[in-house]
């Protein structure tokens, strides 16, 4: 039997949830709702599924759903869905509050059914792979860039794309974090457009992680050190670099001094290669990852396994996110506690960089 779904939300990202779910050989799409009506229409239409302008009546109607509202709409959606008993993945970040994060859990476990949460990375087969390894991380650098595009305004970088590595972090270095300090700023006013805050985990490790909405090139990336080795993921292009130690480096090190005048010479293009091994994957990986994501989500239903990214996951990623923003609006801009703190407090330009060009349009 096919199973019944639908996707509630149909805007930038929900409707390749639905071409995709539509396209799946055992679900069958029996409606997708949007809060704008003309949008739900115009995706049903392609789709050949039903279109509603509210939820309520595909609550009784489906076996399975995806929310994909904007984050202040999650708890709402999520939570009336879970009440009717019906599996749920819903949209990164779980939720706005690790209150109403929780909440979703609870109903999930009345309901014995799966909370899935569209970590998406999880599924990118650059990091697959390397979390098959046994790393142990003890340094790791992050970094997630994006240019502006207006969407996603009801949350900040912090929400909106640093959850991302945040998540990435707990699943590779398993939590928990015991320090955390940050540093951001609202270029545009509103919630924050950038980001860098440092981790301390209590096993020891350090994670550096910066997101910004503002760059001119999308740009994401993971690097981890550790004593197994180095391992570097290009999120774009799911290509995952592995340098490890080679038996002599494990056995005595490298002491340059005790090479003879010949091996001395060759050192420095024989580091990566004799000395350091070096390993590129990045064979031709197939299918794209929302498409991963969303069958892993139906197997979970049919057969009632976990989900790789379970609603608790959601919620430590959202928990730890909520303790970066805080970091964010404790940081003293001039180092002094009766200076000014955190976003609201970034202090003004003092000066031009360089000339300022006239951004105000001309009237016609
Ligand atoms: P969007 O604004 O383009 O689309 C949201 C749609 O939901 C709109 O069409 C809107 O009309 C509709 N909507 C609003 N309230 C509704 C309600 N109560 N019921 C039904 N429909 C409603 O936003 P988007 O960029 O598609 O983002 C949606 C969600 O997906 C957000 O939570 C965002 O954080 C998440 N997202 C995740 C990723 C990822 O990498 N996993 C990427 C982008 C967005």
């Amino acid at each position: 039997m096919r199973l019944r779904m639908a996707v509630i939300g149909v805007g930038h990202l929900g409707q390749h949830h639905a071409r995709i779910l539509a396209g799946l050989p055992d679900v069958e799409l029996i409606g997708v709702a949007d809060a704008n009506p003309d949008q739900a229409r115009q995706v049903a239409a392609k789709l050949n599924t039903a279109a509603h302008d509210h939820f309520e009546p595909l609550l009784n109607q489906v076996d399975a759903v995806s929310v994909v509202t904007p984050t202040v709409h999650h708890h709402h959606v999520a939570a009336a869905f879970l009440r009717a008993g019906v599996p749920v993945l819903v949209e990164k970040p779980v939720c706005r509050t690790v209150a109403e994060a929780d909440d979703l859990i609870r109903l999930a476990a009345e309901a014995s059914v799966p909370l899935q949460v569209g970590h998406i990375e999880r599924f990118n087969p650059a990091f697959e792979d390397l979390a098959r390894r046994p790393i142990v991380p003890k340094f790791v650098e992050a970094e997630r860039h994006g240019p502006y595009t207006g969407r996603s305004t009801d949350i900040g970088a912090v929400l909106d794309l640093m959850i991302h590595d945040l998540d990435l972090l707990l699943a590779l270095v398993g939590g928990p974090v015991r320090h955390v300090s940050a540093v951001g700023a609202a270029v545009f006013g509103g919630h924050e457009d950038m980001v860098n805050a440092r981790l301390e985990f209590e096993n020891g490790c350090v994670a550096h992680v910066t997101a910004s909405r503002i760059s001119p090139r999308p740009k994401r990336r993971l690097r981890v050190w550790a004593p197994e080795g180095y391992a570097g993921i290009d999120f774009v292009s799911r290509k995952l670099t592995l340098v490890q130690p080679g038996e002599e480096v494990r056995r005595h090190g490298l002491r340059p001094e005790r090479l003879d005048p010949a091996s001395r010479a060759r050192l420095k293009d024989e580091v990566f290669g004799r000395y350091l091994q070096v390993q590129q994957i990045d064979e031709d990986r197939k299918g794209d990852q929302l498409t991963a994501e969303l069958r892993h989500f139906v197997d979970c239903v049919r057969t009632g396994r976990r989900p790789r990214v379970t609603g608790e996951d959601g919620r430590d990623a959202l928990g730890l996110a909520e303790w970066v923003l805080a970091a964010v609006r404790a940081h003293q801009w001039d180092g002094r506690a009766d200076g000014p703190t955190g976003l609201g407090g970034f202090p003004r330009p003092s000066g031009w960089l360089f000339p300022p060009a006239s951004d105000r349009r001309e009237a016609a």
